[in-house]
């Protein structure tokens, strides 16, 4: 064949991928098609079945952190068949079940990423940020970004591992939360009803901190064994000195100094969420309690392996709303108004 003629077949192989974006900052998500890439050695295509609806999406589409860039197609909690392989790719095989998070692609050789911490990889792909996300009936990813999922796992119910999953087990699992740990999980929302979860299965006693007495009686079975209506911050008080550790999944500004108070001696209050201002604390109060501040971001490739597997023996899997792709602002809409229980399913193919 003519090499011209070889380019042309090239490029009427590449595929047109039907998705949603939103095309600027605040607006409503449109019927979109982008054109795919040629596949690298390293990548898989990915035919999408179901994406789930993280806070963060909406955070990009109204562009509170200040990354996006428009057309931009969210969505990072997938789960699909791998529908194609790039020549290099070895440990996944076309047909097999995998599930993309956060990040697509790393360097996989600095210094964050040879230390197993490749969730921080400086030179990290985001999977929706310049870069086509799970809106979508493709995806593209690196294979070591790709995670087999357990069988004992349904697809619309491991989506939402994929990212609010791991970013609650990480810091849990790295912070040796379990046992007789004291757990607090602020904000149960996608993250925080997943959190109390994990907390019973790793046997911490778990406390419940919510602005939504109508989740009580859901927060218990999900795994609070107390459940705290802090629609009146004043109740806060009451808890002092009665959490190991905190982990906050709250998109707002919360009384920080409150739940300092409530951390024991040598406790840590972990920010996973993103609040909408800056956290404002008292370093005498940390340090007469030899208390920290600390976050976490996702989670890494064996922190991911560890928590599909935990989450498959423990069968833990999020409460779900489904609903197909076409109707993704009615659903975005429910996300902004505190309204899903407890996380938002798209139904894709
Ligand atoms: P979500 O489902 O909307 O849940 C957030 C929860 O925060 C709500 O359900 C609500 O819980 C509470 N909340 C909301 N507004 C509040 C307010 N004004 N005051 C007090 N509490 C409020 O969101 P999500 O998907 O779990 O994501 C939560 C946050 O985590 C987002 O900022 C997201 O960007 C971030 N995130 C971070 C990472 C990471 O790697 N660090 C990964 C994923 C997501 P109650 O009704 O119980 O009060
Ligand atoms: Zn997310």
């Amino acid at each position: 064949m003519e090499l011209d003629e070889l380019v042309k077949t090239k490029e009427s192989e590449k595929k047109t991928v039907d998705a949603y974006a939103a095309m600027q900052a605040g607006g409503s998500l449109e019927p979109y098609q982008y054109t795919a890439k040629e596949l690298g050695s390293m990548e898989v295509e990915i035919k999408i079945s179901h994406c789930g609806l993280c806070h963060t999406d909406l955070h990009l589409i109204n562009n509170d952190f200040g990354i996006s860039s428009y057309p931009l197609i969210p969505g990072h909690e997938i789960i699909g068949k791998v529908s194609q392989i790039g020549s290099a790719v070895t440990a996944l095989k076309v047909g097999q079940r995998v599930g993309v998070g956060w990040l697509a692609g790393a360097d996989f050789t600095c210094e964050q990423c040879t230390a197993g911490k490749d969730n921080l990889c400086q030179n990290g792909q985001p999977t929706c940020v310049g870069h086509e996300g799970g809106y979508a009936k493709y995806v593209y990813a690196d294979a070591r970004m790709a995670f087999p999922i357990p069988d004992a796992l349904a697809s619309e119910h491991a989506a939402p591992l994929l990212c609010a999953g791991i970013t609650v087990f990480a810091p849990l699992l790295r912070h040796g939360v379990t046992g007789n740990a004291r757990l607090g999980v602020i904000g149960i929302g996608g993250l925080g009803h997943l959190a109390l979860q994990y907390g019973r299965a790793l046997g911490c006693h778990v406390t419940a901190f919510s602005t939504s007495s109508d989740k009580a009686e859901e927060a218990k079975h999900f795994g609070a064994s107390q459940f705290i209506d802090t629609s009146q911050p004043a109740i806060l008080e009451k808890y002092a000195n009665t959490c190991d550790f905190i982990l906050s999944t709250v998109t707002a500004g919360l009384p920080w100094a409150s739940y300092i108070n409530a951390l024991k001696p040598d406790g840590k209050l972990c920010i996973v969420g993103v609040p909408d201002a800056d956290i404002q604390v008292s370093a005498l109060q940390l340090i007469l309690g030899q208390k920290s501040v600390i976050s976490s971001v996702v989670g890494s490739r064996s922190e991911m392996q560890a928590m599909l597997e935990f989450s498959a023996r423990h069968h833990i899997v999020p409460q779900i709303e489904t609903y197909p792709l076409a109707e993704i602002n009615t659903v975005l809409e429910r996300l902004k108004k505190n309204e899903v229980r407890y996380r938002a399913v798209l139904e894709i193919g």
